[in-house]
């Protein structure tokens, strides 16, 4: 694992340690149970080594947005994580790698050698190319899916609407290589998180009728991640308020 002196941290620790406890603060609210938060930081514009150091502080899930920056960098992790083993400095877990953006359907091949789950399913086309792909590998387990919930109301933004919901996660449960995990969704910037929370709520409701495993919610970022655990979210994907700010924004 790769050491880095002090200085350079940061902060970094101080705003993990922190998150853990506004995380911890809003499950009371919720009246869910302490540490059944999934926290996922959003890694996406920085290098393998901010991914070791916050492993070394106790984070295993990262989110990723784009192939071309996490491929190489999931490569790189595993390597410095097999290295930091060997010579007894880490035990903690591997990196689970969640992919939380727009997933091209040429890029599905390559995201499926590193990525844990998907949190971005968010079109049928996306479906089809991960189930022919996924018909290739030899791999018994199925592959986490989040559905993306489009909250805009406009057709043309990406992600299933709400009215869609049942129609789209009943193709979803009927390839045995996906596992159905629930809904993600992000809250609109006109409007209150918190309503927009609700509505993914709703919509996770609708479909554990259909799919009762498929009970978790992907919501909240670094602006909104208490609000979202108040009002059901089960995965916070918390980026620049843990990271530090990133220098291009994607
Ligand atoms: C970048 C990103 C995040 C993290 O955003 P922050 O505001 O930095 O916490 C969460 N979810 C998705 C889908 C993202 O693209």
């Amino acid at each position: 694992m790769t050491y880095l002196t002090s200085c350079s941290t940061s902060g970094l620790a101080d705003r993990y340690a922190k998150a853990i406890q506004n995380i911890a603060d809003a499950e009371r609210d919720a009246q869910v149970t302490a540490g059944s938060t999934k926290l996922i930081v959003v890694s996406k514009t920085h290098p393998a080594e901010l991914v070791l150091e916050l492993m070394q502080l106790g984070s295993s899930d990262f989110g990723e947005n784009r192939d071309q920056e996490a491929s190489p960098k999931a490569a790189a992790v595993a390597q410095s994580v097999a290295e930091a083993r060997a010579n007894q400095t880490f035990s903690g877990p591997d990196a689970a790698w969640h992919f939380i953006g727009q997933l091209q359907s040429n890029k599905v091949k390559s995201v499926l050698r590193y990525a844990s789950s998907i949190h971005s399913l968010d079109r049928p086309s996306l479906l089809k190319a991960l189930v022919k792909e996924l018909a290739t590998q030899e791999t018994k387990n199925r592959l986490p899916v989040f559905i993306e919930l489009n909250l805009t109301g406009q057709p043309e933004r990406g992600g299933i609407l709400p009215e869609n919901l049942i129609e789209f996660a009943t193709e979803v449960c009927s390839h045995d290589t996906l596992k159905l995990e629930g809904v993600m969704g992000v809250a609109g910037l006109d409007v209150e998180p918190a309503f927009d929370f609700d509505r993914i709520r709703k919509s996770s409701e609708q479909l554990q009728t259909i799919a009762p495993d498929a009970k978790y919610i992907s919501a909240g970022m670094s602006n909104d991640y208490e609000i979202a655990i108040r009002h059901g979210a089960t995965h916070v994907r918390i980026g620049t308020s843990i990271t530090g700010k990133r220098e291009y924004s994607v």
